[in-house]
This record gives structure tokens, sequence and C-alpha cells, in this order.
């Protein structure tokens, strides 16, 4: 049994390995590991719907989590699929549980409540705008979230570390995610620990898919990794320590935000207020970035829907519709939608449900600013899954799933798990699908 150590560096693409092969944390981690690149990943490809299966090494149409926000037209889908309800099968983190291991996470995705994680501090955060506007409003408000979601030794990192905290901003929120990690690695030495960090997807976001900024991002997370590296090994684990860094997703560029319920609007199949809001509605598509997913009340309307949307693949805006069952045939993916659209090469698709159909792409929501993702697997660039520690057999290897990374991770701890049960393969067992490949860099 060896202990597990898991930091997904969100929107980390494979190509970025040959930027950070020299920051010290890095060039650390990458010299003794196996990198599986071009991860296959799942659809839409959203940060909830990759960790979900990161976590448990299921499909989406099995794990249950369809998007990071849950459908809530009326507040742009406020709130996001933090709670650990949310999923319908077992993760590391029961897996582990149920083997009597000591189990952490600190700003996993899915995670607020797990009766799994003996220290947790769950990703979660104020998403009311009423309340995040004030700092008088805001620190009780993310008090109380926090209650929600940790887990009494996690409420008691979030006491210590809150000052740090700046709602969902970063890199603020990987300052305070790398001071509770340092603090729980000190004090628990827990065996199983996943910690995620979203500055590097924050800039691609708001600056764009290869901005200068996002060099900088790899070097804040180059920092932290070092942080959580010297915390192993004061803690005297790091040498039997089986290290991960997963990237969850690509990203594609945006430059017009397409906002088909507009038409959806102009046929009636929404009520929108003077000042945008959805009042009510019969069909609605909830953007999930670079793809759409269309909901209707009832199966009745769903044709007037496609037929609103007919003139956006016309005229190739929209070049992909797919059925709920092609999603779930293809893809593996879940939701009660009826169908998914998916925005042509340079577009992103908006929530506005008046005024202009298309709109330069800007930062104001991560779906539909100038880089984002949620699009098909198999466009944009491919996170890399990188791990190393003991058992492991350095190289290069392509082949890999999202699905692959839970049980390749538990076997090289030895966490013993229904193999069977699982989607997804272990990659380090003998003729498994990952395939070697040169090892020249
Ligand atoms: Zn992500």
């Amino acid at each position: 049994m060896h202990n597990l150590f898991v930091m997904s560096v969100d929107a980390l693409f494979t190509d970025n390995l040959a930027d950070v092969r020299h920051l010290p944390g890095f060039a650390e981690i990458l010299g003794r590991a196996a990198i599986y690149e071009d991860v296959y990943c799942v659809y839409p490809t959203l940060t909830y719907v990759c960790h979900a299966s990161i976590m448990s090494g299921f499909w989406p149409e099995r794990h249950g989590v369809p998007h990071n926000q849950i459908l809530d037209p009326a507040t742009q889908d406020r709130a996001w699929y933090w709670d650990y309800t949310s999923l319908h099968v077992p993760t590391v983190f029961d897996w582990a549980h149920l083997a009597k291991l000591t189990t952490a996470s600190v700003g996993w995705p899915v995670t607020a409540g797990a009766g799994s994680i003996d220290h947790n501090v769950p990703e979660v955060w104020v998403a009311d705008p009423a309340l995040f506007a004030s700092p008088a409003s805001l620190g009780p408000a993310l008090d109380e979230v926090y209650r929600h979601g940790c887990s009494p030794s996690g409420w008691e990192l979030y006491e210590a570390h809150r000052g740090l905290l700046d709602n969902n901003r970063t890199p603020a929120l990987d300052e305070f995610d790398t001071a509770c990690n340092v603090d729980l690695i000190e004090r628990y030495r827990p065996n199983v620990l996943f910690t995620h960090q979203a500055t590097l997807d924050h800039a691609r976001h708001a600056h764009g898919v290869l901005a200068p900024e996002v060099q900088e991002a790899l070097r804040l997370h180059d920092g932290w990794l070092q942080q959580c590296i010297a915390a192993l090994k004061r803690a005297g684990t790091y040498d039997d320590t089986v290290f991960v860094i997963p990237g969850d997703h690509g990203h594609v560029r945006v430059d017009y935000k397409l906002s088909p319920n507009v038409l959806l609007a102009r046929a009636g199949l929404i009520d929108v207020a003077e000042d945008g809001s959805v009042l009510g509605w019969r069909a609605y598509l909830q953007s999930s970035g670079v793809s759409g997913q269309l909901y209707a009340r009832d199966e009745k309307d769903c044709p007037a829907a496609r037929d609103a949307l007919q003139p956006l693949i016309d005229q190739g805006l929209i070049s992909d519709v797919l059925t709920y069952e092609d999603v779930r045939e293809q893809f593996h993916g879940t939701g009660t939608f009826a169908f998914m659209v998916e925005a042509a090469p340079n577009y992103g698709i908006g929530s506005d449900c008046a005024g202009e159909l298309v709109t330069p792409a800007g930062s104001d929501d991560y779906r539909y600013a100038v880089s984002t993702h949620g699009h098909l697997p198999f466009r944009g660039d491919k996170p890399p899954f990188i791990v190393a520690g003991p058992g492991v057999v350095p190289g290069r290897y392509a082949g890999a799933r999202l699905i692959d990374e839970a049980p390749t991770m538990m076997s090289l701890a030895g966490i013993p798990f229904n193999a069977a049960l699982l989607d997804g393969e272990d990659l380090a067992a003998a003729g498994s699908r990952a395939v070697s490949l040169p090892n020249d860099w």
C-alpha cells in the first residue's frame, strides 16, 4: 500500500509539458513519471463532468454529472454540482474509505458533504451576486457554504486559512487550497489526498487559449506544486507516494458568442422580462461552453425548438446536432436534455434570451469567454495524465481516457476496488490499452 496524492491542474494541455519541464516542481515529477499524453475526455468537456470521471473511473452516463451547473434559467444556472450526492457511483474516496484508509480532499469538484472524505475542504463558493458584491455580506455567506460542505476537520482548516480567500477568484483560491494542503499533510498525513487548482483555466478564459498570462499561471502552479512536495517530504511520506497530476480538458478560441435562446424566445418558447431575465420557459438551451443542452419541459415542444434553431444550422453557425441517444451512444453522456448542439469553430454558446443573435466574445462568463471548452472530446487540445512514484514505469504513452485514471491510480497505490464494476481500466497493467511512445524529450 502506498499513499496517493492527486493535484489536478485545470485546463493543463499535453503541449504545456514542454513549457513546464524545467520549472523545479514539475521537473521533479516529470523526470520520473509515466506521462499519458492527449487523454480522451468526456462530452461536454466541462470541469465537473471531467473531474467526476477522473475521481470515479466511470463515464458520465453512469456517474450522473451532466454539466458544471444545475439547470436554472431564472438565475443563469447559478448553483453548481458542488454536492457529493450528485454522483451515482463510488469514487476513489469510497474505495479508500472502505479499506479504512485516511482520505482527504481540498478544492476537488463535486465533494461537498462527502461522508467518505475524512478531511474535506470542498470546492464551493457564494454564487448569489447580491452576496458576493459586498465584503460585509461575502464573509458570512462563505462561512455558510463551507460549513455545509466541509468535514469537521476541514472546517478547522477553512477557519485557519479563510483570510486568503476571495470567493472563487484565482489565484487567491489556489493560494488558499495550497495553505490547506500543506497544513493537512503535516497534521494528518492522509493516505489519499485529492486537490484541484484553477488559475491556469481562469487565465485562458480571461485572456485567451495561449495568452502570455497562461505562462505566468503555469509558473504559479509550479510554486504550489513545490509547496506540496516540500510538505510531503517534511511529513516523511513523499517517497512512498503515488504522485498524480491530471489535466481535465482543453480549450478552444472563441471570437463570437452565439445566443440561440434569442430564437427560442422569438418562437414563444421562452418568456423574457424587459431586463432580459427568464420569467418562464417551455424549451431552453443551457450553454455548456462550446456546446449547449436543449431542455424541454414537455417533449412535444422539441420539434418547435429544433425548427427555431434550424437557421443557425443552415448558416453553419451550429456544426452538429446530437440527440440524447447520439450523446449516449457516441460519448456515454448523461442528462435529461432532448438534444445537444455544438457551435462552429470560433463560436461559443451564450445564454442571452434577448438582443443580438451574434455578439463579440467577452469575459463576463467562462462559458462564452474568449477561450472556453465544453466542446466535443475530439476537438481542441487534450490533457495529460502524469503519474510518478513507486511501481511506475517512466515513459510516454498514448491511448488513455479520463475514465482510466481512477483504476490506474488505485492499482498503483494498492487501494482495493472492484475493477469489473468500473468503465475504465488500469493503464499500468500488462496488456492495457496504453501504447508506449518513443521517449524523445
Ligand atoms: Zn476545468
